[in-house]
């Protein structure tokens, strides 16, 4: 069976709550499909305002990260269960710039990864290398331990609902995309670990997404490869744009 295409704008610190309402009546439109998932992956203050401007549409509202534990003394992040009863589905984990600037590692996106699944959160984890990695071929190596780390203790069963969005970090908010090839390349890696970790069934279920300055343009090409199940979106996004990359076909 066909994987079925997941779509998903992460709008980083982007957008009030006003203007996330705005944003969101102006795509609505753009983005009907019955072709593929469609999320918007939304600052925290946002979920609610994009809940309800987004009731009645095909998009689904997503976090752009959750804490591990379930709740308590930790100022200033946001529980699975207050993710869950705002009508949240999907979470964007372990992004290269929570790893870069906010100290996320593998072994935190992993805790995260549990306490999703645990709640029913279908988490968007993503992995990537730097330029230097992918300059000293070690692209596959480093991609796999975060893969590994990520999904320690995940069963396959909560496996094959699970998405990965590989990003090679020079691809993010620069303007230059990676190859098909290259990302169909890394994207078959990723199938090809899940397998190892799990079995051909868990790895034929799971979606993987390409990320990194994906536009109208570059979105056919990437997502016409058989190992890419579409896209985590970011600067593109914020605008009309995202319509044709959800409408990609
Ligand atoms: C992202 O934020 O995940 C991303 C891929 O950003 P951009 O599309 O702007 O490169």
């Amino acid at each position: 069976m066909a994987r079925r295409k997941i779509i998903a704008g992460n709008w980083k610190m982007n957008m009030t709550p006003t203007e996330a309402v705005e944003l969101i009546n102006t795509l609505k439109p753009l983005v009907a499909t019955d072709d593929a998932d469609v999320v918007f992956c939304v600052p925290a203050i946002d979920i609610i305002p994009a809940m309800e401007a987004a009731k009645g549409s095909n998009i689904a509202i997503g976090a752009e990260n959750m804490y591990f534990e379930e709740k308590g003394a930790y100022t200033g992040e946001i529980s699975p269960a207050m993710l869950t009863d705002a009508g949240v589905k999907y979470v964007v984990l372990g992004h290269s710039e929570r790893r870069e600037y906010f100290a996320e590692t593998s072994e935190t996106v992993n805790k995260k990864m549990l306490k999703a699944f645990e709640h029913g959160i279908t988490p968007i984890m993503c992995c990537g290398e730097t330029l230097t990695q992918r300059e000293q071929g070690v692209t596959m190596d480093f991609i796999r331990q975060q893969v590994k780390v990520g999904f320690l203790g995940v069963t396959a069963e909560q496996a094959a609902t699970a998405v990965i969005a590989y990003e090679p970090i020079w691809a993010i908010g620069t303007g230059k995309t990676a190859t098909t090839e290259q990302a169909q390349e890394v994207c078959k890696g990723i199938r090809e670990c899940i397998a190892e970790i799990y079995d051909a069934a868990t790895a034929e279920k799971i979606r993987i997404q390409y990320g990194g300055s994906v536009n109208a343009a570059t979105a056919p090409e990437l997502f016409a490869q058989p190992d890419i199940d579409g896209g985590l979106v970011g600067g593109a996004a914020l605008k009309p744009d995202f319509g044709k990359i959800v409408n990609w076909k």
